[in-house]
């Protein structure tokens, strides 16, 4: 039987079927090929004297930590309009996270009220221009809300943004909960070691939503160098025009990028976002 792992308690698995949700234990194999079930995981399982048994998992398409959840197809990327301002070198860090990821990021623009319509026309200009999608919504009151719960439809999506932007309300909302422990989902352990979160997913129009938000670190050190640009969806026409194959719009030569932001077809803000984050990348400094 094939199913989706929901959520994750002690050892025990539940595994969201179409008979129902199945309480699991993983196969000790998994142990030995230090492969650990993640909630999102996509298995295959087994009733064996009468007790669930994960037989197998599937390849993951993307695997987030802190929160821990698997196969995560799409983010919801909320900032407020206004207090606070958007902090727009954040909001491309959340982009830049979901592209590394492999999730497709949607902006959502909360406390859409506090702004004028002009405003809000402007900012949607500029963020659809680099290639993303913009929702306006007032999660308080419910507005907009119903198109955030259409494009959960057949996704995994995953909640991400910086405190205050109205994550925890719109997850409620979404989700049909009265309140969310959000402040005591992660339990640290001691000094300077990891923190463990209990991510769970919930079912809201045949999709799943994290129930944790995403991105606790704002880490991009992980990336490879060479494949930042590839996470710019605005640059990916000029990518394999530059005359130095393997080139990362630095300080090569006959750069096809540095030409389209000189042309104005690349966001000049963007491409400052990208070598800054380049350089970080570069001195391995951290954020
Ligand atoms: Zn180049």
């Amino acid at each position: 039987m094939k199913g989706k792992i929901i959520k994750g308690i002690g050892g025990f698995y539940y595994i969201k079927t179409d008979e129902g949700v199945i309480e699991c234990k993983a196969r000790g194999k998994f142990r030995h090929k230090s492969l650990k079930p993640m909630v999102g995981d996509n298995v295959e399982i087994k009733i064996e004297n009468g007790k669930g048994v994960i037989e197998d998992i599937e390849e993951r398409n993307s695997e987030l930590f802190r929160p821990t959840v698997a196969n995560v197809t799409r983010a919801f990327v909320v900032f407020a309009m206004k207090n606070p301002d958007i902090n727009y070198d954040l909001l491309n860090r959340f982009l830049l996270l979901c592209e590394s990821n492999n999730i497709e990021a949607i902006v959502c623009l909360n406390k859409m009220d506090l702004v004028s319509e002009e405003e809000r026309k402007e900012i949607k200009e500029k963020i659809n221009e680099i290639g993303y999608e913009v929702l306006f919504i007032n999660a308080k009151e419910g507005i907009g809300v119903e198109s955030l719960k259409e494009r959960l439809e057949g996704n995994v999506t995953v909640l991400c943004g910086p405190s205050g932007a109205g994550k925890s309300t719109l997850i409620n909302t979404l989700t049909n909960r009265d309140h969310m422990e959000t402040g005591n989902v992660s339990e640290k352990i001691g000094r300077g070691k990891h923190t463990t979160r209990h991510s769970e997913l919930i079912e809201v129009n045949d999709g799943y939503i994290v129930d944790t938000p995403g991105f606790s670190t704002l880490e991009v050190n992980f990336i490879e160098k060479e494949n930042l640009k590839y996470y710019f969806p605005d640059f990916e026409k000029f990518n394999n025009e530059c005359k130095f194959r393997g080139c990362m719009h630095h300080k090569e030569p006959s750069c096809a990028v540095k030409d389209a932001v000189e042309k104005g077809e690349i966001n000049k803000y963007r491409y400052e976002f990208y070598l800054r984050t380049l350089e970080e990348i570069m001195n391995g400094r951290k954020y």
